[in-house]
């Protein structure tokens, strides 16, 4: 135990076997079933969690309506106070819960501690939050009349998380969504049910030292069948979903079906445009991070370098002489760059996509392949690849969820954009330019059509102020900061009379 995880998991509260239903403090252990959580760092077992059944799923719905009654009406401001508690019970395990989702994730040790720093932040940022869920104050057209918007808390939110951010990407939505006073239930991946099981310790804790309601927090474990048990539920009137484009089609559907809320976070396939006008050495780190860091499964990875045809090969030169310095190993030895990937399906699908895109005309630059022997036994290690591609491919349209960089020349940048915005997915963008107006208008209405946008950065590592998410494929959903809160919240038009007659608006006359 070289990296210390038994004592992480033990600080963490976790077990060989583990209930994954909880209401707060509560464990429910109805479930039969178990999920075994294996690392693919090195292919051990880490410990099982029980799956939720039906009948603990409606312990966890009753207790989470009783709990909104009461958290609805408690200020907003206290709200927040409880979360800056949970901001400081997360401070005082970061240690402990990034090893944890290095571990079972599989991602470095640094972005492990860099995923619960997001979720420290969040905190911060709902708790300033709590003192500024605004609404406008409007001028009625009739006298003796104010009007206003007021905005609610929406009731329990359900929030299903993707494996690759298993911690940081549900604090997004519920510490906003605490704020707001809504009650949140959380179906972590079935990848990462672990570090869901940890998250709802610490949670718990400071609900219980504030003598709170124990459904202001709820988990829920297991794979699709259980997230459908939300999806379909009319008590959930919103769904906050992250994950591939497959499941957002599918939720989206079945959220809709009911006329519920949804809130999707869905699959990329982000590019960085490199102009001729480029600071090539801020182009390499940033593409290079952006490709290969987290093994290539962050929803915000670059795939795409579409770059001007005037540096292509100096820049593929450069590019490729930079990933023979890429080392490649277990995620908690902080010597290694990049760690594996989820499991050994995952490496499946990327073995797959080489070969197609191969099969489309593609040519391997630097060449993947799957890592064997010594320190590699888990099976899940690639080295990250580039294949010199063209956009049309079926194979570049697509989000493969490891580390493939598909580069391809352009020669002017409006063919450029068109190549950038013509896939079917919108979540991050980049320009690597000095020149304002190849960066202007590539951040114009006829620029970059993602949800983020950014100028000599790459497209990875967004900050928690912004608004996340994307358009087209992506979904269309925007969490973390700006006014994303409003999501969680319902809005209500009040309009009050305090003159002595009952004018109607638009003039309309009704007299008897
Ligand atoms: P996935 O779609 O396989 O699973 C995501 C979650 O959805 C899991 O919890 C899963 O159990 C649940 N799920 C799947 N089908 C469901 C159904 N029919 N009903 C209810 N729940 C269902 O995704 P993954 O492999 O865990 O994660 C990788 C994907 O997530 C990539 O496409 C990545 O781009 C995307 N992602 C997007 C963002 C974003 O913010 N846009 C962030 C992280 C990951």
């Amino acid at each position: 135990d070289q990296f210390g995880i038994k004592a992480a998991l033990q600080n963490l509260g976790l077990k060989a076997e583990n209930s994954g239903t909880s209401t707060g403090t509560l464990w429910i252990n109805t479930g039969k079933e178990y999920i075994s959580s294996y690392s693919p760092a090195d292919g051990a077992l880490i410990g099982k969690v029980q799956v939720t059944d039906r009948q603990s799923y409606e312990q966890v719905i009753a207790k989470s309506q009783e709990a909104f009654q009461i958290w609805r009406t408690t200020p907003a401001p206290k709200r927040g106070e409880i979360v800056r508690q949970m901001g400081n019970a997360l401070r005082e395990v970061k240690a402990d819960l990034g090893k944890l989702v290095s571990y079972e994730m599989g991602k470095s040790y640094q972005e492990g501690l860099g995923e619960v720093q997001e979720m420290i932040d969040i905190c911060d940022f709902a708790v300033g939050l709590s003192r500024q869920l605004y609404g406008l104050t409007m001028h009625s057209e009739r006298p003796g009349h104010r009007m206003y918007e007021q905005w609610h808390p929406i009731g329990v939110v359900g929030i299903i998380s993707a494996f690759n951010f298993p911690v940081a990407v549900w604090s997004w939505n519920s510490m906003i969504a605490w704020v707001c006073g809504d009650v949140c239930i959380w179906k972590p991946s079935e990848k990462a049910p672990l570090s869901g099981v940890a998250c709802q310790h610490i949670i718990s804790k400071v609900l219980k030292e504030n003598n709170l309601p124990e459904g202001i927090s709820g988990l829920i474990v297991g794979d699709y069948k259980v997230g459908q048990m939300m999806t379909e539920d009319t008590r959930v009137p919103l769904i906050s979903a992250t994950g591939s484009t497959r499941m957002g089609k599918i939720v989206g559907q079945a959220v809709a079906a009911r006329l519920g809320r949804s809130l999707l976070e869905l699959g990329g396939n982000n590019a960085i445009i490199i102009t001729e006008n480029a600071d090539l050495e801020i182009a390499i780190r940033g593409a290079l991070f952006g490709a290969v860091g987290t093994a290539g499964q962050r929803c915000t990875t670059t795939r795409r370098l579409i770059i001007h045809e005037s540096i292509y090969d100096n820049f593929k030169q450069r590019l490729a002489a930079a990933y023979t310095k890429l080392v490649i190993g277990n995620p908690l030895d902080e010597k290694n760059h990049v760690g594996p990937l989820i499991d050994k399906e995952a490496v499946d699908m990327y073995l797959k996509a080489i070969e197609k895109v191969k099969k489309e005309g593609g040519k391997e630059l630097v060449e993947g392949g799957v890592l064997s022997g010594s320190g590699y036994e888990s099976g899940c290690y690639v080295k990250p690849s580039i294949i010199e591609a063209e956009n049309h491919f079926e194979m570049v349209q697509h989000e493969t969820f490891a580390p493939i960089l598909y580069i391809m020349k352009y020669n002017n940048l409006e063919e450029a954009i068109a190549m950038h915005n013509g896939v079917p997915q919108g979540l991050s963008s980049a320009i690597m330019t000095l020149n304002m107006r190849e960066a202007e208008a590539f951040l114009s209405a006829a620029g970059s059509d993602c949800g983020i946008a950014n100028v000599n950065i790459g497209t990875s590592g967004a900050e928690i102020g912004g608004a996340f998410g994307g358009e087209k494929e992506t979904g269309g959903g925007r969490e973390s900061g700006s006014d994303s809160w409003k999501a969680y919240m319902r809005r209500q038009t009040n309009t009050i009379n305090y003159s002595t007659s009952l004018p109607l608006a638009q003039g309309i006359k009704f007299d008897i």
